[in-house]
């Protein structure tokens, strides 16, 4: 079998399913020959459980109802001793070695199946009683563990996590040396789990729509993170032609690696900063070893993974931007303040939702969590006394919140000082990721100290596409007429008041566009570790006088194709300008 997706993480995988959906609730993998009676005994507890429950919730029913309404539970209590069910699963379990929760699954499908033939509509109905043993019983199941030992009781070797949606807090805390790659439904280039792939270096493929449901934990995928191709129990032939690509473009990276560490100049001697986006500390050395100066985004969310921010504590976080700061040897690091959601920071208040993405996130969300908010900025102006860190707001959309932030920051100090600490002055800036503070750059340029274009929010924003969607990713342009506009006005804006601005959205790291945001005027960019030696390379090969030229040729197209083009003839070696 074949799928094929968006390929968001380049670089080919090869591994065994580990199936999981609905944020880890339900995990199908093979489990090593030696677990294979206690996954059995793991079954006969649940079975055990199950049971009582049902016994208790039939009495229930009687009592209160009379005990012809309790006739459900009875059919249920059978179905727990039908062979077709629970000892069909255990031979499934000691046969394919599935975990118990695979197993069940797989009986459930057969008997589905059998039901589905049937001409009794009463028969076609007992398929949801079924469905609701099989529920029961996986819900007790389920360990509660914490989701670090999410491959302690799979088969070693490399695994392909295949999920609907994973989210990025989840990949955080796995051991990544044991993921080949990941896959799943949902999801898009800028679908922060692809973001967090690149940046690991794990090759991953989203938007596959169905493949949770179609891939059978355990068999063997491998992954194409280059071309979104997914394979399914590949022939021995087809595995032997990847492992030549897979090769290949390791020393293709290798070859790469050697710029660097070179200055990042053009040939007119212009100097483009080129900075690191870093989700975890422990990549900070990494990226400075790619060359970067600086790492101009830290996104401090990911450090939730696992907990929540209340339960974070200063200290804690202060260990994390000191890491952070010690890692990069000098380098200036900006760190972001948390750009959650209401219920990732573990507060949802009534009517609040993790998927709204208009509602309390960003800054809006800290400015309302007072205490959260405080640890944060203490913490970073604590670590300040390091090295160069700088501030960062997410999600303003305008000066007010601007403002509120920055009392909240001397708010801050003042609490730091009664503790006799005395932090250094931070340059607190914010992230131009709402059209609205795009538009605005004049006037918030008179209260920041610095701008990082997140092209990644300004695009969906601007276009009204959701970035996460990937029935609407072909619309989902960096290069259409308005994107360009509303950067060569935020680039303006900040190189009137002399403000330093970067562009830290998965814009910065695609070295086509290189030439095209230098021509409209933009001088630092901060990228995943992994694309710095290749984008250092293409700006070395660089003269402003000419991306000036491509810029305001661009900004005379009317649509994406037309800017596209125009960037293909810049690009193509014969080109006369
Ligand atoms: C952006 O929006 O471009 C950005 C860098 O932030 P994030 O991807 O975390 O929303
Ligand atoms: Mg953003």
């Amino acid at each position: 079998m074949r799928l094929n997706g968006l390929g968001v993480s380049p670089g080919i995988g090869i591994g065994r399913a580990l199936v999981v959906t609905r944020g880890t609730k339900n995990l199908q993998f093979r489990v090593p020959e030696h677990r294979i009676d206690s996954e059995i005994a793991r079954l006969d507890a649940a079975r055990a459980q199950s049971r009582e429950q049902l016994q208790h919730l039939k009495e229930r029913i009687a009592a209160a109802a009379g005990a012809e309404h309790a006739y459900l539970f009875d059919a249920q209590l059978l179905m727990l001793d039908d062979p077709m069910l629970v000892d069909r699963a255990a031979t499934i379990i000691r046969v394919e070695r599935l975990n118990a929760e695979s197993a069940l699954r797989r009986a459930l499908d057969e008997i589905a199946s059998l039901f589905d033939q049937a001409d009794d509509p009463y028969l076609r109905e007992r398929k949801g009683d079924v469905a609701d043993i099989i529920g029961r019983l996986c819900m007790n199941l389920r360990t509660n563990g914490d989701p670090v030992d999410l491959f302690r009781d799979i088969e070693g070797g490399p695994l392909v996590l295949v999920a609907d949606e994973l989210s990025p807090s989840l990949i955080a805390q796995l051991d990544w040396q044991r993921l080949a790659a990941f896959i799943t439904d949902a999801g898009s280039w800028t679908y922060h789990t692809a973001i967090l792939a690149r940046s690991l270096h794990v090759p991953a493929v989203a938007g596959l729509r169905h493949a949770s449901s179609v891939i059978r934990p355990g068999v063997l995928i491998a992954v194409d993170g280059s071309t979104g191709d997914v394979l399914v129990e590949p022939s021995g032939a087809v595995l032997e032609d990847l492992d030549a690509r897979a090769k290949k473009r390791r020393a293709y990276e290798r070859s790469l690696a050697e710029y660097g560490t070179l200055p990042s100049v053009t040939q007119d001697g212009i100097a483009i900063r080129v900075e690191a986006n870093v989700e975890l500390p422990e990549e900070a050395p990494r990226a400075r070893e790619r060359g970067a100066e600086g790492i101009g985004l830290y996104r401090s969310e990911f450090m939730l993974a696992g907990m929540t921010a209340a339960g974070l504590d200063e200290e804690a976080q202060y260990a994390v931007y000191r890491r952070l700061i010690d890692g990069m040897d000098g380098g200036r690091v900006t760190v972001r303040t948390f750009d959650v959601t209401e219920s990732e920071l573990g507060v949802v208040q009534s009517g609040g939702s993790n998927r709204a993405p208009l509602g309390l996130r960003g800054l809006r969300l800290s400015l309302s969590f007072e205490e959260v908010f405080q640890a944060q900025l203490r913490a970073l102006l604590r670590a300040a006394m390091h090295g160069p860190l700088r501030i960062m707001f997410p999600f303003v959309t305008g000066v007010e919140e601007l403002r509120l932030a920055r009392k909240a920051v001397a708010h801050a100090v003042e609490t730091l000082k009664e503790r006799g600490i005395s932090p250094p002055p931070v340059p607190v800036g914010i992230m131009i990721e709402v059209p609205s503070a795009a538009l605005t750059i004049d006037l918030l340029a008179d209260e920041a100290d610095f701008f990082s274009i997140g092209t990644n929010d300004l695009i969906q924003y601007c276009l009204a596409v959701d970035r996460t969607d990937d029935r609407v990713s072909r619309m989902y342009e960096p290069l259409h007429p308005a994107i360009l506009r509303v950067l060569r006005h935020v680039a303006r804006g900040a190189r009137r008041r002399s403000l330093p601005v970067s562009v830290c959205g998965e814009m910065a790291a695609d070295p086509v566009l290189l030439p095209l945001l230098t021509g409209l005027g933009l001088r630092e960019f901060s990228m995943t570790p992994a694309s710095i030696p290749l984008a250092k390379h293409v700006v070395r090969g660089l003269r402003i006088a000419e991306t000036v030229k491509l810029a305001s040729r661009a900004l005379k197209a009317a649509t994406a194709a037309e800017v596209e083009r125009t960037l293909a003839d810049f690009l193509s070696p014969a080109r006369t300008n």
